[in-house]
């Protein structure tokens, strides 16, 4: 029988899967995990968040680890009265209720459970005046009812991941797209990595339906079988091995762009803990815009860019900035619309002397995702997404993110905080402000090149 200890992780996994439980405590070396720097900052973020609600809690028991033998968990905040489980959440969601239940069951098998249970969590309602006030940061909902509600299934839960843990063999697979996260996918199920129907957008229910009547492939979707219009069009061309192509509507859409072009493209930091005088939790940030100018259809490529190198609100210098170069007249084109656009609206909010120019830039945002999504092109190499860091190496070959030092946005937020932070070198904060200035300046040239390549699709 094993004696390592079952975490509070590892009981969630059995919610989907035995076998990950199994394979955890008896093969962790088979284990592969994956890098992901959003999810380490979020991690870290979350940590800043829990030292502040501690502080509120002086006398109570923080951070301490239970365990009766088999199962293990910590607790944030525990008094004779009440445990409280911290979440770095704007609300709560019941992956929050399983989380508090999985501790206060085993509180109750320690015959420690005080029996009233709270969340504690973001008030995003909250606006930092001068200094952060941490009673007015955090909402507290007493979750009692909910956990005890809970509770006989998270015992059931307890049961079968100590059967598991003790069991001489390991458990069937459980296939499904849990298995996407799991980390013993490598060794257990390879396969999977290949399975088209994986790719098959906003799939959801309809994946697990599909595995369930052993069918792997979308090429092997049975015709006749529910599917969103993009999913009908995502298996002709998993069928055909052609890119589906549909010219008059992309001609169409093209015939709506107006000169002069500007493809604009912002990073914005969603911040947890507001940092600057009127912020909020996770209020977006705004420090970095790229604009790739085209006058004409003969003129040439101009660029303006503008990134914020302190550590102040970036945003007035930011509005200025669009408020000087952006002209009255042409679309403007970015990806993927409502993210420009909120930003633009936050923009316009903020700083009233600036309104009617943020208005007249959202007023003409021509939002080049749209071809994509709408399925007037699209390749089998996309993999069922739509994201530009999918679509640009299918259409334009030759440019790529792939050797950028930074790739993708949240690794832009990430280090646009290190560029900030006092304690980085001047020599590191030059080489990310380069890097920032590639990254953004790639996402605006990626628009331009990808409207290129479809006027030259288009008129072969
Ligand atoms: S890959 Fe899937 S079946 Fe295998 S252990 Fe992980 S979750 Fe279970």
């Amino acid at each position: 029988m094993t004696t390592k200890l079952i975490t509070k992780t590892l009981i969630k996994s059995c919610i989907d899967c035995l076998r990950r439980l199994y394979l955890e405590l008896n093969s962790p070396e088979l284990k592969v995990q994956g890098e992901d720097s959003f999810m380490s900052h979020l991690v870290s973020e979350g940590y800043k968040f829990e030292d502040i609600v501690r502080s509120l809690f002086p006398s109570a028991k923080t951070q301490k680890t239970f365990s009766n033998n088999s199962v293990l968990a910590r607790t944030d905040i525990l008094t004779d009265e009440e445990l409280i489980e911290v979440k770095s959440s704007t609300s709560i969601r019941e992956d929050d209720i399983l989380d508090i239940s999985i501790q206060a069951q085993l509180l109750r098998e320690l015959d420690k459970d005080p029996g009233k249970y709270k969340l504690a969590f973001v008030n995003n309602d909250y606006t930092l005046a001068t200094t952060l006030n941490p009673k007015k940061l955090i909402k507290a909902e007493d979750v009692t009812d909910r956990v005890n509600e809970a509770l006989p299934e998270v015992a059931v839960l307890f049961e079968k991941a100590r059967k598991t843990a003790a069991a001489k063999r390991s458990p069937k697979k459980e296939i499904g797209r849990h298995c996407l996260s799991c980390p013993f996918i490598n060794s257990c199920s390879p396969d999977l990595l290949d399975y088209s129907i994986f790719n098959l957008r906003r799939g959801g229910k309809k994946i697990d339906e599909l595995l369930e009547a052993g069918i792997y492939y979308l090429k092997d979707i049975p015709p006749f079988t529910k599917l969103s219009a993009y999913q009908q069009l995502q298996v002709e061309a998993e069928r055909t091995g052609d890119d589906i192509v549909d010219k008059k509507k992309i001609i169409a859409a093209l015939k709506t762009l107006r000169y002069p072009i500007w493809y604009l493209d912002f990073e914005a930091a969603p911040i947890l803990i507001p940092r600057y005088k009127g912020c909020s939790p996770y209020e977006q940030i705004t420090f970095q815009v790229s604009v790739h100018i085209q006058e004409s259809p003969e003129a040439e490529l101009k660029h303006i860019e503008f990134l914020h190198d302190k550590d102040s609100d970036p945003r007035y210098d930011l509005a200025l900035f669009l408020n000087k170069n952006i002209g009255e007249q042409g679309s403007v084109v970015v990806y993927h619309a409502s993210y420009e656009k909120g930003r633009l609206q936050e923009l316009a909010k903020k700083y009233p002397k600036f309104a009617y120019k943020m208005e007249s830039i959202i007023d003409r945002l021509w939002d080049l995702e749209t071809i994509f999504t709408k399925g007037y092109y699209l390749s089998s190499k996309f993999g069922g997404s739509t994201s530009i860091k999918k679509v640009l190496p299918v259409m334009v070959p030759k440019l790529s993110y792939k050797d950028l030092n930074i790739s993708n946005g949240a690794d832009a937020f990430i280090s646009y905080l290190q560029m900030i932070d006092d304690k980085t070198t001047s020599r590191k904060k030059r080489e990310i402000y380069d890097s920032l200035l590639q990254y953004c300046g790639m996402d605006t040239y990626a628009m331009y090149a990808i409207v290129e390549a479809l006027r030259e699709v288009c008129h072969d």
